[in-house]
């Protein structure tokens, strides 16, 4: 009997590193009719909407980047935001993504029906689609924390993800409340031309050391260019030596307590002080939160014009910030650098699946997928860079596109007239996710601190596994996992 050849329609949502890996996998497979729909004004997710000062790739550049699009032009081994956001902007360019994209394009609700997925854009615009494929991030939705006394301040106030370029940061007395990459980050960037700089740290993070300002080698660039062959070997060859991170932070071996010794000895190095040092001393295991890696903020901490100050924040005032301990700190600038709402996901969207299912009753009681990319009650819609992802441990560049490649696996089934629907079952889900828990036990995440990764239900939102398992629980998927019509 001869099958019936149908385009599938898509819509992806977001245009960062999982959408843009998606848009151009489903195009290198032969599917052409899907539109990304991207709430910024540009492609590059956090590398668009996060611009502020010391913005850098805590990675080596040569392996944030996507395996179809190799650069080996990086001025830095770890390269600034705005060339990452450069480079990514140059792909989509290079993969005419733009044509298929629509900006300031905010995707407030998603329904299900029998006739397809319907997407309503914020400015009431509408789009119909056989698939649906969020790739909206998990650190999108800035996170303020609820102070006293905060509409009374005088000066200026900022978040570091919605920046304003425009602000003058020289000479001023500089507060950063925060203490992620980001405030770390911050910091080191602005303490040189600070008047004054504080940063406010409720809980000390341990900082890796790494040369994070040090310039990619000259002719590096001009060599790699003219041996792409070479280039993919280096590539391979951070992707293979990054199994490392995946290894010390899941299993609890003599080599993380090695590496976790040489955090700790590079902190006694580097601050002789031991008042700072104390203050500097997390409670808990190195790489147990996001990992800290800088070269340069112990540096900046250690100035005649910096202060780091543990004492809890009681509330603002006009002109500053009172701690716990009584002391008010003069302050014209108040920099937060807190961080994000991290499992929001595709959140605030009204999201609804079979039979009116909202995301929030799925997600109840925290979010959660199978392999990171199909939720139970949600046919034909899949996540990249969904609940589980490794964010601390594999490149998110590779797994955005093995994830792409599973599932353009199913749209070639839709096409070819096989399937119509394919919804996730709740055992594979549950299964899945039963599999995660039990992996999560040893792994550096779970030995007790307080960190983002953990969901509310106090579960780590996390991929417990190595690349090697990743990419084979998603090189095919499995039909019995499925409900298929
Ligand atoms: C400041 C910062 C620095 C980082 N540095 C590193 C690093 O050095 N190394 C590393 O490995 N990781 C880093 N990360 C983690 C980073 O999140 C990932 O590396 C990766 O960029 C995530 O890509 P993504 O596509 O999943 O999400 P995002 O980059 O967040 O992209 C999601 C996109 O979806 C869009 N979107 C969201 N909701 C909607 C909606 N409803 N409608 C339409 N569009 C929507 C957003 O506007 C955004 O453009 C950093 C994160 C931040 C915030």
């Amino acid at each position: 009997m001869a099958t019936v050849k149908r385009t599938p329609k898509v819509v992806i949502i977001g245009a960062g590193v999982a959408g843009i890996t998606t848009a151009v996998t489903l195009q290198k497979a032969g599917f052409h009719d899907f539109l990304v729909l991207e709430k910024g004004g540009d492609v590059g997710g956090v590398w668009y909407w996060n611009h502020y000062p010391g913005l850098t790739c805590d990675v080596p550049s040569s392996l944030y980047q996507f395996s179809f699009a190799p650069n080996p032009d990086w001025s830095h081994i770890f390269a600034p935001g705005s060339e990452i956001q450069r480079y990514m902007s140059d792909v989509a360019d290079k993969f005419n993504l733009r044509a298929h994209t629509r900006f300031d394009a905010e995707v407030v609700a998603a329904n299900y029906t029998e006739s397809g997925w319907h997407v309503t854009t914020a400015d009431g615009t509408e789009y119909n689609a056989d698939f649906v494929i969020a790739a909206t991030g998990v650190l999108h939705h800035p996170s303020m924390p609820d102070i006293e006394g905060l509409e009374s301040f005088e000066g200026d106030v900022v978040h570091t993800a919605r920046w304003d370029d425009s602000l003058n940061t020289r000479g001023r007395r500089i507060a950063v409340i925060g203490t992620g990459s980001t405030g770390v980050q911050v910091v080191s960037a602005l303490q040189r031309e600070a008047a004054r700089i504080t940063h406010f740290v409720r809980t000390a993070q341990w900082v890796v050391w790494a040369p994070t300002g040090m310039p990619q080698l000259p002719l590096t660039g001009a060599v790699l260019r003219r041996l792409p062959r070479v280039n993919r070997a280096v590539y391979d060859t951070l992707l293979w030596g990054s199994g490392f991170l995946a290894d010390i932070t899941t299993k609890p071996t003599w080599r993380r307590r090695a590496v976790q010794g040489a955090v700790r000895a590079s902190l006694r190095v580097q601050v002789r002080d031991r008042e700072l040092r104390e203050q500097l001393t997390p409670d808990y295991e190195p790489f147990c939160k996001r990992q800290v890696v800088s070269g340069s903020y112990y540096r900046a901490i250690r100035a005649s014009n910096a202060e780091l100050v543990n004492s809890k924040i009681e509330r603002i005032t006009p002109t500053g910030i009172v701690t716990a301990d009584g002391r008010h700190h003069d302050v014209d600038l108040l920099i937060f650098a807190t961080g994000f709402k991290a499992h929001n996901y595709m959140r605030p969207m009204n999201l609804r699946g079979r039979d009116g299912l909202s995301i929030d009753d799925a997600w109840d009681k925290g979010p959660r997928a199978y392999c990171m990319s199909a939720i139970p009650g949600f046919p034909n819609f899949f996540t990249v860079l969904g609940p589980n992802s490794p964010t601390a441990s594999i490149s998110l560049q590779y797994s955005s596109e093995v994830t792409a490649r599973y599932i353009a696996r199913w749209l070639e089934r839709f096409r070819d007239g096989e399937i119509s629907t394919v919804e996730v079952t709740e055992e594979a889900t549950t299964r899945f996710n039963d599999g995660v828990a039990d992996a999560l036990g040893p792994t550096v995440w779970n030995t007790g601190c307080n960190s983002w990764y953990l969901t509310e239900g106090g579960t780590v939102d996390l991929w417990p596994y190595d690349r090697a398992t990743l990419t084979r629980m998603l090189s095919k998927p499995d039909d019995r996992d499925y409900h298929l019509t």
